[in-house]
């Protein structure tokens, strides 16, 4: 057991490293390398960090299906409602909780007001699918809970891209930055696919006799998918260090951003800060009355990971480990709140997207009535739970929430420039968010998985 403490230990400080030494080597070789050279620079020094990208996405199938299997197979139906209807109502609440605490922020501080003189953006060459509204985006999530082809909802679905940006001054000047061309393409159907494993989890623990031989399987993929994620983890710092070197390398004018959104980014930023540090601690205290500070401490590999992954969903198998071995969390619970929770329990892209739509209205000069930002809060929220938990999904939903309250889209390329940033942030506050509903879900079905402990025993008394 000492073994296994210095052992854990010893990651968790690599990965703080990581973060740190990262930051450092990105930002010196962004002022010391030629623009010209930039660009292989970055690729090359982002290499083993793809890598990383790319062993973690290929976890994901298998863990999302056995752990969602497994878990769901352990609990008996009465429970599993309850549970379900618990995590449904945490990740609810804190999204709304979220966009309206950002809607507060952008309308106090108004970062996008007075800036007559501050030369936004026309863009070219944004190819959005322009036309999201709400009612696409949801019958499109509803389309993928309910998957024509479980195998082919595994492969995945192309979301919107965005390719080719160009940033044209009102004034007809160019001001050229690096081509972040993004392709947003999801690696699968997730929401599909945790239905229908939710689905089948249910009929195999309401039938385990009939359904023994394939649970006994499925088991075991899990605890092989865990195996991979343990050796993935320790090579998780080395990816940590070069994603991160190599995005803060390519930042082209961190100065220019600044000035030109740094109002923005503090509010995008600040909303974080209060939702992560304030608000989500208070519910998860209330709650639980646990210590919030240690719950987070045993989270830094998993934010560590989402800061330089970007991505919810790369960063699950982390935080599933995080939860279950360092925060206690029972398997029963975890294996069914962080796969969902990774996918449609989002609260900074919903703070986000509610305080970038508003920061647009500023700036357009157009003033919205009380009716509309109460729809701007609403879209938000539906906008963080449909996107998926990839890098900038974010960015791509709130075409959605723009077009609820007729703002036009042009400026999300402006938005574009500093989202790698802002977006790394907020998917920290995605990850944090199922991480601490892991434990309140716990708390308040605390009764029904003692019942459950208490029924296992009964039957393996054979009483
Ligand atoms: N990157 C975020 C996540 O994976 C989603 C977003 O806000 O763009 O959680």
């Amino acid at each position: 057991n000492i073994r296994d403490k210095v052992k854990n230990n010893l990651l968790f400080v690599l990965t703080l490293c990581a973060v740190f030494w990262g930051l450092i080597l990105g930002v010196v070789i962004q002022q010391s390398v030629t623009p010209y050279s930039t660009d292989t620079v970055v690729v090359l020094l982002k290499f083993p960090g793809e890598l990383l990208l790319r062993m973690l996405k290929c976890v994901i199938l298998p863990l999302v299906v056995a752990s969602v299997i497994t878990g769901l197979g352990a609990i008996n139906a009465k429970s599993c409602g309850k549970i379900g209807g618990v995590a449904v109502t945490y990740y609810i609440t804190t999204t709304v909780m979220a966009s309206i605490l950002g809607l507060i922020l952008v309308s106090i501080i108004k970062p996008g007001s007075g800036n007559e003189d501050n030369d936004y953006i026309e863009k070219e060459g944004v190819t959005l699918n322009q036309n999201t509204n709400t009612l696409d985006t949801i019958m499109d999530l509803l389309r993928g809970a309910f998957p024509d082809n479980i195998v082919q909802a595994t492969f995945g679905k192309h979301a919107t891209k965005l390719t080719n940006m160009t940033r044209v001054l009102k004034d007809g000047s160019n001001s050229s930055y690096l081509d972040r061309s993004l392709e947003f393409k999801s690696g699968m159907n997730m929401i599909g696919v945790i239905v229908f494993s939710i689905v089948v989890g249910v009929i195999m623990s309401l039938h385990p006799e009939e359904t023994a031989p394939l649970m006994k399987v499925i088991e075991a993929i899990n605890n092989l998918t865990m195996r991979l994620v343990t050796l993935i983890l320790w090579y998780s710092p080395i990816g940590i260090f070069f994603l991160i070197a190599g995005q803060f390398a390519g930042v082209e004018n961190f100065g220019e951003m600044m000035s030109q959104l740094g109002m923005y980014m503090v509010t995008v930023l600040g909303g974080i800060a209060i939702h992560f540090f304030i608000i989500l601690p208070l519910i998860f205290f209330a709650f639980t009355r646990r210590n919030p500070v240690n719950y987070y401490l045993n989270m830094l590999p998993a934010m560590a990971t989402a800061f330089g992954t970007d991505s919810s969903s790369a960063t699950m198998p982390v935080t599933m480990r995080c939860v279950e071995e360092n925060n206690n969390i029972d398997r029963r619970i975890s294996r069914f709140v962080i796969p969902v929770g990774a996918t449609i329990n989002m609260d900074g892209t919903a703070l986000y997207e509610a305080v970038a739509c508003l920061f647009i209205a500023q700036v357009k000069g157009v003033s919205l009535n009380f009716g509309q930002v109460v729809v701007t809060g609403l879209t938000a929220t539906l906008a963080a739970v449909g996107a998926a938990g990839i890098p900038s999904a974010g960015l791509v939903t709130m075409v959605m929430v723009l077009n609820a309250v007729n703002l036009p889209t042009d400026m999300i390329s402006v938005l574009l420039t500093v989202d790698w940033f802002l977006d790394r942030f907020r998917t920290i506050t995605n990850v944090m968010g199922d991480a601490l509903g892991c434990a309140i879900v716990q708390e308040l079905c605390a009764e029904e998985l003692a019942e459950m402990d208490r029924e296992k025993e009964r039957l393996e008394n054979g009483d």
